[in-house]
C-alpha cells in the first residue's frame, strides 16, 4: 500500500483563530497532499523500498539510492514532518506543559518562558523554509535545533519530540511576514499530551510510531 496523508485529527477550522482553516485545508490537503504523491511517485522506481516506513526511509539517507535521494529527503520528510505536526496540535491546547517534557524542560532550559523564547527566537532566525525543533537523544537529553525544507532530526540520529512549521505556507495567509507573531501564538494550540507521549516513546527506547507511517 502506498504511502498516505493522515486524515486531520480535528475539523480544518478547530484550531481557530490561531490557525485558520484556509491555511489549514491548503496546508493538510495540498501541501502535505503533494509530499506523499511526490514519495510515492518515488518510490516506483524502486519497490524494494515499498514496505519501509517513511521514518525508517530518512533515518540513513546515504542508503537510499541515489536517483531518489533528493526526492525522499524532501518528501518522506515532508511526510514524517507534517504527520506529527498535525497531532502535536489540537483545539484548546496550549498552556504549561506538565510530566516528564515539562521536567526535561525546566532541567535544560531553566524554566518555560525561556525555552518558549529560545524556541520562538530560532524559529524566527531559519532563514527560508524548514523547522524549528525540540529533538531529543535516547537518554533522554533534549536540545532546540533547526532544518532546512524538510529535513528531520531524525537523519542525524535526533528524535524529533515536538517542531514547528515555519515554511511560510504555515502562517502567511494569516500572519502574513510576522513569522514572530505565528510563532508565538502557535503555543495557544500545542497538545502537551502528545508531546509527553513522543517524549515517553523516545525514552523507552522506541518512536512514536504513527499508525499511518507504521506499514
Ligand atoms: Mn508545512
Amino acid at each position: 500500500m502506498a504511502h498516505q496523508v493522515p486524515p486531520l485529527p480535528y475539523a480544518y477550522d478547530a484550531l481557530e483563530p490561531t490557525i485558520d482553516k484556509q491555511t489549514m485545508t491548503l496546508h493538510h490537503d495540498m501541501h502535505h497532499g503533494a509530499y506523499v504523491k511526490n514519495l510515492n511517485t518515488a518510490l516506483e522506481k524502486h519497490p524494494n523500498l515499498a514496505d519501509k516506513s517513511a521514518e525508517d526511509l530518512i533515518r540513513d539517507l546515504n542508503a537510499i539510492p541515489e536517483d531518489i535521494r533528493g526526492a525522499v529527503r524532501n518528501n518522506a520528510g515532508g511526510h514524517v514532518n507534517h504527520t506529527m505536526f498535525w497531532k502535536i496540535m489540537k483545539p484548546k491546547g496550549g498552556g504549561d506543559p506538565s510530566g516528564p517534557i515539562a521536567e526535561v524542560i525546566t532541567k535544560t532550559f531553566g524554566n518555560f518562558k525561556d525555552f518558549q523564547a529560545k524556541f520562538n527566537d530560532a524559529g524566527t532566525k531559519q532563514f527560508g523554509s524548514g523547522w524549528v525543533w525540540l529533538a531529543g537523544k535516547p537518554n533522554g537529553d533534549v536540545q532546540i535545533i533547526t532544518t532546512p525544507n524538510q529535513d528531520n532530526p531524525i537523519s542525524q540520529g535526533l528524535y524529533p519530540i515536538l517542531g514547528n512549521d515555519v515554511w511560510e505556507h504555515a502562517y502567511y495567509l494569516k500572519y502574513n511576514n510576522r513569522r514572530p507573531e505565528y510563532l508565538a501564538a502557535w503555543w495557544n494550540v500545542v497538545n502537551w499530551d502528545e508531546i509527553n507521549h513522543r517524549y515517553a516513546a523516545l525514552k523507552a527506547g522506541k518512536e512514536a510510531h504513527e499508525p499511518a507511517l507504521a506499514r
